[in-house]
């Protein structure tokens, strides 16, 4: 059976991730964006299916229970989540699977599928850049934007646990690096059946 990799992604509301992804997505061929369930309101423009799956609290606490999650967290205080499924089948199409998740998340993921996770960290270098981002975004009110600088403020402790770190100050070359560390997470999914590979090395003596 093929099998595919992933791609996580994690780093403060605002840092760039979705520009990242659509501006490299010509680029690093066929993969599949893990469309996330949360409880979260959506914004101006973001639509049901293609930016997340919106549902309430109890259809969120539902799924929970029935295990229809790889992972879940409560991020500035809404539910947000990866459905097993789709993430399987994409898998075993043999794709890239890119996860855009926080940092709870990206630690459940290591524990369940660390062998063919390859992980980056995205964030701009100053947080007055990633206010600046937030506010020129228009989407979200004070109160939101502030508890997601305050977020941030936590999530950048965490980036050591990352492969990568991506600073995404001149978007041209973010995109570039986006490029090699998707390549990679290619290189990896490659490399997944060492054992196998010594087998058949040993059986050809
Ligand atoms: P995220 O998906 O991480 O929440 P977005 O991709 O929505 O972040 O980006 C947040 C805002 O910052 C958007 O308005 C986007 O156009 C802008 N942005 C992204 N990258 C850069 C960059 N390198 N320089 C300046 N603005 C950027
Ligand atoms: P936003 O509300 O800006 O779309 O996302 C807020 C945060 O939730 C971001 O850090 C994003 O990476 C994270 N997030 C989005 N989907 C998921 C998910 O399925 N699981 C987890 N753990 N975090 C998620």
């Amino acid at each position: 059976m093929k099998k595919g990799a992933i791609l996580l992604l994690s780093g403060p509301s605002g840092a760039g991730k979705s520009t990242l992804i659509q501006g490299a997505s010509d680029a690093i061929g066929d993969y599949y964006f893990s469309i996330s369930t949360t409880t979260r309101k959506p914004r101006v423009g973001e639509k049901e299916g293609v930016d997340y799956f919106f549902v309430s609290k109890e259809d969120f606490e539902e799924d929970i229970k029935a295990g229809d999650f790889l992972e879940y967290a409560t991020v500035h205080g809404n539910y947000y989540g990866t459905s097993l499924k789709p993430v399987r089948i994409a898998l075993s199409q043999g794709k890239l699977v890119i996860f855009d998740i926080d940092v709870q998340g990206h630690r459940l993921v290591r524990a369940k599928m660390n062998a063919i996770t390859t992980s980056a960290f995205i964030t701009p270098s100053t947080l007055e850049a990633l206010e600046q981002r937030l506010r020129a975004r228009c989407t979200d009110n004070e109160s939101v934007i502030v508890q997601r600088l305050q977020n941030a403020k936590s999530e950048i402790e965490a980036i050591d646990e990352y492969d990568f770190l991506i600073v995404n100050d001149a978007l041209d070359q973010a995109v570039q690096e986006f490029i090699m560390v998707a390549n990679v997470a290619r290189l990896k999914q490659n490399s997944e059946d060492k054992a196998k590979f010594i087998l058949e090395w040993f059986s050809k003596e």
